[in-house]
């Protein structure tokens, strides 16, 4: 140790000591607690729609003539952003923009853009769910905000049935925004949504195509959400009778992957692609359930299949919108349900619940 080293340590913690007691005594701040629900849940994925609107019209999902919010009921941009922020002091990690179809709404860019500025400060995966028919002008904007990877949903592959299916001729744009996604280095899982009499008989091909293309593909059940032309029930696949079919094409070997979500996975050996599927209906998901959404006019739901709502745009048009918030979030973590309860069994019967997809931001 060299001479007089002892002295200037000594001399150096005097002098910290000095600092810190004429230092202003500031309160420490807590950090804020993480989101855990009654049943000991840990909730970090929050899907937010932007918009209930959407360019097609899909017929599960709803009907032709679809009522609209007033976009007055909407919240703005800013107040999108403001509530992420919220969510994410709270512990969200992983942020999905959802709706109605997100890429119609004017400007939305911005948000991703704000909302990219958080990943690594927070947040770590910001996504999206769209129907791509405008991906091919957006699919360079959302990679350079930070969007990795996108589920894009595609139910079929034959030009009449997208029109039958979606109510419009938007099959060839769809295609190019998948492809301009790919393109631009964004990982793309497309979602399919499995029907009897309508795209069942093309499942097998939509999936070699998937795969063929480099992207995942997963098999969704439909879900009675919403009134819509037409009964869900004639449709209804359980894709316990897709999953037996597709064997006799393939071997799956069932994968340890999992996204956190509802969706389990199988290895299709041949193609080399995963396959996902996601079945409400005939397998209950809920015990690992990590997510709430918010709709676009920030009414917090937090189960998709039940009535339990939380409305935050009251909470972030308030005179303290922090402490509303706050309580507004304490709320939804005590109201979240065990499980869902759809039943898709009974012809003619109600919707499990009268709120679309499109509402609740798929
Ligand atoms: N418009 C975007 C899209 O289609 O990807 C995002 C919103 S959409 C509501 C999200 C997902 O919900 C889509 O994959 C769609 O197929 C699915 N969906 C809509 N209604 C559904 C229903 N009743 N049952 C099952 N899936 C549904
Ligand atoms: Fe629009 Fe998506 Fe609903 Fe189809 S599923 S009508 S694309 S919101």
């Amino acid at each position: 140790m060299r001479p007089g080293s002892q002295g200037s340590i000594y001399l150096y913690m005097t002098r910290i000591r000095d600092v810190i007691d004429t230092a202003p005594v500031t309160p420490m701040r807590t950090k804020p607690a993480p989101l855990v629900d009654s049943f000991a849940r840990r909730i970090s994925y929050l899907r937010l729609s932007v918009t209930d609107r959407c360019d097609l019209r899909c017929t599960y999902c709803m009907p032709e003539r679809m009522q609209f919010l007033p976009r007055k009921e909407v919240l703005s941009l800013e107040e999108l952003h403001r509530l992420s922020l919220g969510f994410i002091e709270r512990g969200i990690t992983k942020i999905r923009i959802t709706g109605g179809e997100p890429l119609v709404r004017r400007d939305i860019i911005d948000l991703f853009q704000a909302l990219g500025r958080k990943l690594g400060d927070g947040l770590e995966e910001l996504t999206l769910t769209t129907n791509a028919t405008q991906l091919a002008s957006h699919a360079d904007a959302l990679a350079a905000a930070g969007v990795k990877r996108i589920n894009i949903s595609l139910d079929t592959l034959d030009r009449a049935r997208f029109q039958t299916l979606s109510r419009r001729d938007a099959l060839s744009q769809v295609l190019e925004g998948i492809a301009a996604a790919k393109e631009a280095g964004l990982r793309v899982k497309l979602n399919t949504v499995a029907m009897k009499g309508v795209n069942e008989d093309e499942l097998p091909d939509l999936i070699a195509w998937a795969h063929g293309q480099g992207h995942d593909l997963t098999l969704i059940e439909v879900m009675p959400l919403g009134e819509v032309d037409g009964d869900r029930v004639d449709h209804f696949l359980p894709l316990s009778a897709v999953r037996e079919n597709l064997e006799k094409r393939w071997t799956l070997t069932p994968s340890e992957k999992s996204s956190g979500g509802p969706a389990r996975y199988d290895r299709v050996e041949e193609t080399g692609g995963m396959l996902g599927m996601i079945t409400p209906l005939t397998n209950n998901f809920c015990a690992g359930c990590n997510r709430i959404r918010v709709t676009a006019t920030g009414q917090l739901f937090p189960c998709l299949g039940g009535g339990e709502q939380v409305d935050l745009r009251a909470a972030l048009r308030s005179d303290d919108p922090d402490g509303n918030l706050a309580k507004g979030l304490a709320e939804a973590m005590h109201i979240k349900p065990e499980r869902h309860h759809f039943d898709i069994s009974e012809r003619g019967a109600q919707p499990a619940q009268p709120r679309h997809m499109s509402v609740t931001g798929g």
